[in-house]
């Protein structure tokens, strides 16, 4: 499996990141999980088979982690790809029904399967194992495993039952998006996941979906972090690659 992180932004602009995106390639089958602002680019700097690109899941409704997702699908349509799958916690069926009717030039020509997704739910997607869990957003967000190796959680304040999720897994892929000095409700501060994953059976910890007072001080931000938690702990660059 090979994980290319595409965008490792919060909502706030930051000239060296997208907001969220990871692909998952294996096999040869292509899985897009989010698709903020400036992931449609950074596919782009890909040399990808976008027709291949067929299958997209949401860790929740943000616009942060959706809102590129109808560019890449209309450009799948000019290069006749209509075809989609999409999975995303409850409330994507009518989420992305209303959004389509805002294009009903893009809507009348991508033919897109909506599936959504509960906790504690395992489904077969494009090849993959994958397990869900909830976790403690604004909104209705999951957190997903794939072939009990690697963990991408949606934004979240720390979550408890990650601890047993993760386990075994080799790469946890968790918002950072403060530093301990914000307050940060319902996200995620260093100390705050370092003590949440203290006795945690992951094997390298990669921080994501950073603002800009977060990005600016990440070797202060993994410090945090592995006085709890001392493991391999990393902060996410976009186009990153991570092979499983
Ligand atoms: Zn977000
Ligand atoms: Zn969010």
């Amino acid at each position: 499996m090979r994980v290319t992180i595409l965008g490792t932004a919060g909502v706030l602009p930051d000239p060296q990141r997208a907001q969220s995106g990871y692909l998952l390639e294996k096999d040869g089958r292509l899985v897009l999980i989010d698709c903020g602002s400036g992931v449609f680019n950074r596919l782009a700097q890909l040399s990808l088979d976008w027709a291949k690109l067929d299958t997209f899941l949401l860790t929740h409704l943000h616009l942060d982690h959706v809102s590129d997702l109808l560019s890449i699908w209309a450009a799948r349509w000019l290069i006749g790809a209509p075809e989609t799958a999409l999975y995303g916690p409850h409330g994507t069926r009518e989420f992305i029904a209303k959004l389509l009717d805002l294009f009903p030039y893009i809507r009348d020509h991508v033919r897109a399967t909506v599936h959504e997704l509960g906790a504690g739910e395992i489904w077969d997607i494009a090849g993959f194992e994958v397990a869900t869990l909830a976790m403690n957003h604004y909104v209705p967000t999951l957190a997903y495993k794939f072939d009990k190796k690697i963990v991408i959680c949606g934004d979240s304040e720390p979550e408890p039952a990650l601890v047993d999720f993760v386990r075994g897994s080799k790469v946890l892929l968790h918002e950072c998006s403060f530093p301990d000095s914000t307050s940060a409700p319902l996200h995620t501060t260093p100390t705050a996941l370092g003590q949440l994953l203290a006795s945690a059976d992951v094997e390298w910890l990669v921080l994501t979906h950073l603002y800009p007072q977060a990005a600016a001080q990440s070797e202060e931000l993994i410090r945090a972090v592995q006085k709890h938690f001392p493991r391999k702990v990393t902060v996410a660059t976009d186009l990153q690659v991570i092979e499983l």
